[in-house]
């Protein structure tokens, strides 16, 4: 039922009455999205501000106080920790971070990178909370990033549902695409700017700017009270989580992954409605699974044909006993297509209707003159492909929050990051 990015949004309120001056944006960290025993997006959130320094103690125990009061603890996946950097961000961190949102990181690493760089840790429950509240302050996002004006419920509304004008939503996504993004699922209509849990979120406008966020959240109306909203400079939408190419035979369970293979066997749809493609790299091969809440997409894949050659993008699910590793889409981007050919059965040279099998090593028996014919064999015939090269994603509704979106492509940052505009947050 919690929340990280809420008690963000707690903390920018208490320490923007504690005088500290915000130097950034609070920071929204996506992790690896396929470790077994994260929460569910797998969020860390960095505020990073400047304050007096007499007060650092004290103002400590008050955001550790606030951060346990708002936590639930009982809960059993949340572990919730606070780490704290004083001074600039060392790069080595930075790269550890990295890690944590691409790989594996145990406790006991992070522990250690918290004390190399005299980070204080103050885990509230287990230990796990630390590798993520760590990677969030070694994030700092200074390449690709997206913004999101998040907007919070008043806590009695939590558990009815949602009243946010669904007019107003396509409105704001009417105005502001491409520079915003994953307002509305195309194919079902559906409005994504609202999650679906009890969480305090009443919405969240992702988006290239902090100025277009904000002008999104103008647009949109709700029935019910606001009780405060912040923008947060995050990897959503960045693909943060994919980096260099492996190879199908260095893949590892619950990491991202990015291969390029070719299609190996033809893609099989198992009970479900899930669509199985085989890709091969010569190092390995390895199934590569569409499911069914990816809609169109399956359809995509399964218009794959053997010898196709494709980049693979998505997570890695651990192997059974009887099924080795699964890849499980999140996008492919086709690069070559292959010759679809089928063979057919050869034409009657005396009437000229199709020929059928005579039996195995028979020739072919025409149906309609019965003639059967020994020294004709089938004709392979080219199929047209419904395929184009490029890139082929699930439609939004299905996405990760670290996927990037067909419409970012060719809108990635490099520069530094955008000064903080007002308002930023409220109240
Ligand atoms: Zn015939």
């Amino acid at each position: 039922m919690g929340c990280t990015t809420y008690v963000a949004a707690l903390l920018v309120d208490h320490l923007t009455k504690r005088r500290c001056t915000f130097v950034d944006y609070p920071n929204l960290v996506r992790l690896n999205p396929n470790v077994p025993w994260k929460t569910r997006g797998n969020g860390a959130v960095c505020l990073r501000f400047t304050c007096g320094e007499e007060n650092i103690s004290s103002l400590v125990d008050s955001i550790v106080g606030i951060v346990k009061r708002n936590s639930d603890l009982a809960h059993g996946r949340t572990d919730p920790a606070v780490a704290c950097l004083r001074g600039p961000v060392p790069s080595e961190l930075s790269l550890f971070s990295k890690k944590v949102i691409r790989g594996l990181v145990g406790v006991k690493e992070a522990q250690k990178v918290a004390a190399k760089f005299r980070i204080s840790c103050i885990p509230l429950k287990g230990r796990k909370g630390v590798i993520g509240a760590t990677a969030a302050i070694g994030e700092n996002l200074q390449g690709d990033h997206t913004y999101e004006l998040i907007a919070y419920r008043i806590s009695r509304n939590r558990s009815t549902p949602r009243r946010v004008d669904a007019e107003s939503v396509s409105k704001m996504a009417r105005e502001s695409e491409p520079l915003t993004f994953n307002n509305m699922d195309p194919e079902t209509g559906r409005i994504l700017v609202t999650p679906r849990g009890k969480d305090p979120i009443l919405y969240g406008i992702r988006g290239e700017t902090p100025e277009v966020v904000l002008r999104g959240h103008r647009i949109v109306k709700a029935a019910e009270e606001v009780e405060r909203w912040v923008i947060f400079r995050t990897n959503h939408g960045t693909d943060d989580h994919f980096s260099q190419l492996s190879r199908i035979s260095d893949i590892c369970p619950f990491r991202p992954a990015f291969v390029t293979g070719r299609v190996s066997a033809n893609p099989r749809t198992i009970p479900g409605g899930h669509v199985i493609l085989e890709l091969s790299d010569g190092s390995g091969s390895i199934d590569c699974a569409a499911y069914e809440p990816t809609g169109s997409f399956r359809h995509t894949v399964r218009k794959l044909v053997r010898g196709d050659l494709v980049e693979a993008y998505g997570g890695v699910r651990r192997g059974t006993k009887t099924h080795a590793c699964t890849l499980n889409l999140e996008k492919i981007r086709v690069t070559d297509l292959a010759e679809d050919i089928l063979f057919q059965n050869p034409l009657c040279l005396k009437c000229g209707k199709r020929m059928e099998s005579a039996g195995r090593g028979q020739g072919f028996r025409c149906p309609s003159c019965k003639t059967t014919d020994r020294t004709v064999s089938k004709i392979p015939v080219v199929n047209p492909r419904e395929l184009a090269l490029g890139m082929y994603m699930p439609p939004a509704r299905a996405h990760r929050h670290l996927t990037k979106p067909a419409s970012r492509y060719g809108r990635e940052k490099t520069g530094p990051p955008m000064p903080l505009i007002e308002p930023w947050h409220w109240p």
